[in-house]
């Protein structure tokens, strides 16, 4: 397929090599000359500018961008995607943005004649290199079908979640969810240690006991309980503190205009705010136990 891939930063950067090993023919974009140039050695070629991406002869255009204010500069500027884009290219966002802005950007496609659906990624930077994320895809069933052979070049797990925005209904209230549940078990790791247990006896009865989650039995937050863990490498690699305050002020503005309450997932937004002012934003989130003055995880 003809495929225009814009924004290669850490996600869309393999991904877009995913698609070129899957045999897609790419034209790739972004602000970025050294992403560019890492494509374009791997057979890519290049575009001076969205408008000149948009012109191409395309099937396809994918994009996968910081925050929404990017998405909707990327589609909806003067000299923007849909400006330039003929009716029959397909759109993809894989951006992770709130659902309130993937729905203005489909209506505006729709309103342009293009089909778009919104398809957010789990699985960090490991799942986007070695193609086996999940996306999590709002939009109409048949467009997902469409999507769904190029989509699989990326990601092992491909789910459709519903109509329009639906794709980041479900990544924000799992990563929602995902924060709380961090906080939980640095506290009640940081508790149980502090009053004598040791952190390995701690985490196998809670793996095997009620407490269980992933941010216990894959992903403990205390030092030297999981090798795999970024805990028991300083908080390094894996998923920043600061994209995870990005998902949670996500879900708390979604949730403020859904007027739904989520008190937990307001407290595990502020619990990251504090812990990013403190400057620790590039540190893994699981590094959220050093709020937790007992914690021994220097
Ligand atoms: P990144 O900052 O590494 O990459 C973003 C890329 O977009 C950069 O290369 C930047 O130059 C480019 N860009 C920005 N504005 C542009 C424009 N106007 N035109 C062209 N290119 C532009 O970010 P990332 O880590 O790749 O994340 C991308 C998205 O995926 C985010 O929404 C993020 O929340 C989400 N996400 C990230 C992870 C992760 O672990 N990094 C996991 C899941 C989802």
């Amino acid at each position: 397929m003809k495929i225009g891939f814009l924004g290669l930063g850490n996600m869309g950067g393999p991904m877009a090599h995913n698609l070129i090993k899957a045999g897609h023919q790419l034209t790739v974009f972004d602000l970025s000359q050294a992403a560019v140039a890492n494509l374009v050695e791997a057979g890519a070629g290049a575009a001076p500018s969205i408008a000149e991406l948009a012109r191409s002869d395309l099937e396809l255009i994918i994009t996968m961008l910081p925050a929404a204010q990017h998405v909707k500069s990327v589609y909806l500027g003067d000299d923007g995607l849909l400006a330039h884009v003929a009716p029959a290219v397909r759109l993809i966002d894989s951006s992770t943005i709130d659902p309130m802005s993937a729905r203005e950007v489909a209506s505006a496609a729709a309103r342009n004649g293009n089909r778009m659906i919104d398809a957010p990624v789990s699985g960090g930077t490991g799942g986007a290199t070695a193609g086996t994320l999940t996306f999590m895809v709002g939009g109409e069933q048949g467009d997902f079908d469409v999507a769904l052979p190029v989509l699989q070049a990326m990601g092992k797990n491909i789910v459709h979640c519903g109509p329009a925005g639906n794709g980041q209904v479900a990544k924000v209230a799992n990563n929602m969810l995902l924060g709380i549940s961090m906080i939980g078990t640095a506290e009640a790791m940081n508790l149980g240690v502090s009053l004598g247990m040791d952190p390995k006896v701690l985490a196998g009865i809670i793996n095997t006991s009620s407490g269980r989650c992933w941010s216990s039995d894959t992903y403990n937050p205390y030092p030297g309980v999981l090798d795999s863990a970024p805990a028991s490498r300083g908080y390094s690699g894996g998923f920043g503190s600061d994209l995870m305050l990005k998902d949670l002020g996500l879900a708390t503005e979604a949730a403020k205009q859904a007027r739904q309450p989520v008190m937990l997932g307001a407290l595990a937004q502020q619990l990251y705010q504090t812990f990013s002012s403190q400057g620790n934003g590039e540190l893994d989130f699981s590094a959220i136990i050093k709020l937790y003055a007992g914690a021994d995880n220097e």
